[in-house]
């Protein structure tokens, strides 16, 4: 039976893109892997921030909305966005962190040892965990790996638990308190999903993540664990083509909009790795707009 992999991307709202941009190229130390526009409004970027590769469960991406009111990370979405760096780094980090003027929330400074919380201009809570490192890893310190993982708010955490294991296969894991825990199976990076109980009653707009979405290796993965999602009955988008991935949406009973997204075939289909990220990119559909996009979209400096 195939499961999710871990996560492929998680993707969250933005109000400016220059100045988000800024914070995950300049002080986060991603790169810039793809500059596109969100396929359902072609008249708004879609960045895309990876590792140097631009490789799966490395891509942070973003909707810039022009005018989009400030969300509320709350019950109801993803309210932490993890990223994996090397073990010993973190303290390195939060001085980082401070330089830019970033405002932190927890770290090795006050005696957490293993995380460190903040969050981007937006509001979007993010943190870098301290992990030994896997096969594969791309070593260049302190750099961020890609994800570690993520803390949802459920409005239904045993029914969004039940998702996690029998549909995306997650196996749960030691769990503290009231916070359950999980992890991939079929992954070692951006494997791990923290589910809590949150008091706070989540808003979407800027500062918040749209959707999250797992890995599966290619399409005959995809359309099985499609089966398995209309089997469960939930509001489904169906097989969409999204150009880099194929993808699977649906609407999981404790309101997060979860996708299934394929590694192939992946970012480089349309630009080499060297290049990746330095041009705008329209699918076939867009390109025939691509002078009236390049000029309603406000120009983006970065390296
Ligand atoms: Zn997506």
């Amino acid at each position: 039976m195939t499961y999710a992999q871990g996560l492929h991307h998680v993707t969250a709202v933005a109000a400016d893109p220059q100045r988000n941009v800024d914070f995950y190229t300049r002080v986060l130390g991603l790169r810039l892997v793809k500059k596109t526009v969100n396929q359902d409004d072609p008249f708004t970027y879609h960045l895309y921030y990876g590792d140097a590769l631009g490789r799966p469960g490395t891509a942070m991406t973003f909707f810039p909305f022009p005018g989009v009111p400030a969300g509320q990370p709350g019950r109801g979405q993803p309210i932490e966005t993890q990223f994996s760096v090397p073990l010993n780094t973190l303290t390195e980090w939060e001085s980082r962190l401070r330089a830019a003027a970033v405002e932190i929330s927890a770290g090795p400074s006050n005696g957490q040892a293993d995380r460190l919380q903040f969050t981007d201009p937006d509001g979007l809570p993010l943190a870098l965990i301290a992990e030994a490192p896997e096969a594969g890893d791309l070593e260049s310190e302190p750099a961020i790996r890609g994800f570690a993982g993520l803390t949802l708010a459920s409005h239904r955490p045993d029914s969004t638990a039940r998702m996690l294991t029998e549909l995306l296969g997650y196996a749960p894991v030691t769990s503290s308190g009231a916070t359950l825990r999980f992890k991939s199976q079929g992954s070692v990076r951006a494997d791990h999903i923290e589910l809590i109980e949150s008091p706070m009653m989540g808003r979407p707009g800027y500062g918040t993540v749209h959707h999250i979405a797992f890995r599966v290796p290619n399409r005959s993965a995809l359309l099985e664990m499609l089966e398995r999602v209309q089997a469960a009955r939930l509001p489904c988008s169906g097989e969409v083509d999204r150009f880099y991935f194929r993808s699977v949406y649906f609407r999981e009973p404790g309101g997060m909009l979860f996708e299934i997204a394929t590694d192939d075939p992946g970012f480089t289909v349309d630009e080499p790795v060297e290049s990746l990220g330095q041009t705008l990119k329209l699918t076939a559909e867009h390109e025939p707009m691509r002078a009236a996009i390049e000029t309603s979209l406000p120009a983006l400096e970065y390296f």
